[in-house]
């Protein structure tokens, strides 16, 4: 067949249009010597200490849904390209501190919100337009996480199920700040940077190089993006991933894929891989994500 103009427009369109459209993008946290944060086992459990969520505006069930479906939104179930899965616990047991102790928790702060000393005073305090935090610690050689801990804010805002619940729509959802929060949890970094944020690092990377962008003025595929840092009352927008949220998930944990965790080296050999035995501190690169920050602040009264 004789190759005329008509086909190369066509050749030309189909590649344009290919490089018009962005790449799925996501961004991940890195140690200082540049290794992607990742844990290695295909399933992380995380305890939920839901005694202190004591606010009127939410049931328990209410709660342990939020907690479950923003697991659940990471996992391979909802997520065939991924073999991760989430497995939250619910305990009514009074909260651990959120330090590197190889248990993953899930924390609700009532009564104050700021880093806790060993005796329970506070020792540094945190921002108070900060929705939640996850700290992530990691071997710095290696990106592999050992230990995952999410607090989130209950002194300066009150929470709903805003789907069940839409006349509460000026309340923080729950389930939509958790599900951003476990993003970072599986070690995953905010789509865009804001120079404002107290404490930022340089600005990062997406997975195909470029800088993201600033977030103020980034692209509406970032900014409805759940790993997106900002929300507003009554958002719900981060219970579901985004391509590019998912892309993430996928490109670190694949289908199809071993987790390293899950090798016949690590069975016979638990003390002697990187991440076998109780690391000393020296090792550990800690991230506070400052998680989501909200448009307007809910100040309890
Ligand atoms: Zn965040």
């Amino acid at each position: 067949m004789k190759r005329g103009p008509a086909g190369l427009l066509l050749a030309c369109a189909a590649a344009c249009v290919g490089a018009a459209r962005p790449a799925r993008a996501y961004v991940r946290y890195y140690t200082e010597a540049g290794a992607p944060f990742a844990w290695s086992e295909a399933t992380l459990p995380v305890t939920a200490y839901v005694r202190d969520f004591d606010q009127q505006t939410m049931t328990s069930d209410q709660v342990l849904d939020a907690v479950t479906s923003a697991a659940a939104a990471w996992s391979a179930a909802q997520n065939a390209c991924t073999y991760l899965t989430l497995e939250p616990a619910i305990s009514d047991d009074p909260p651990p501190r959120a330090v590197n102790d190889a248990h993953n928790s899930l924390i609700f702060r009532n009564t104050s919100w700021c880093q806790l000393a060993p005796d329970g005073s506070c020792e540094i305090d945190y921002d108070a337009s900060a929705l939640a935090f996850t700290w992530d610690t990691a071997n710095k050689m290696t990106g592999q996480i050992y230990d995952a801990d999410i607090e989130v804010n209950l002194v300066d805002f009150q929470w709903a199920d805003v789907v069940a619940d839409p006349s509460q729509r000026d309340d923080m959802d729950l389930q939509n700040a958790l599900t951003h929060e476990m993003g970072h949890f599986v070690g995953l970094d905010h789509t865009c940077f804001n120079p404002l944020s107290a404490g930022t690092g340089p600005r990062p990377k997406d997975n195909t190089g470029a800088p993201v962008p600033d977030c103020d003025v980034a692209p509406a595929a970032v900014q409805q993006t759940t790993m997106y840092p900002s929300a507003m009352p009554g958002d719900t927008q981060k219970r579901t991933l985004s391509p590019d949220d998912q892309a993430g998930l996928c490109g670190i944990y694949p289908a199809g894929q071993r987790p390293p965790g899950d090798g016949p080296l690590r069975g016979g050999c638990t003390q002697c891989a990187a991440g076998g035995g109780q690391p000393a501190p020296l090792e550990l690169a800690v991230t506070g994500a400052l998680v989501i920050w909200a448009g307007r602040r809910r100040r309890r009264t």
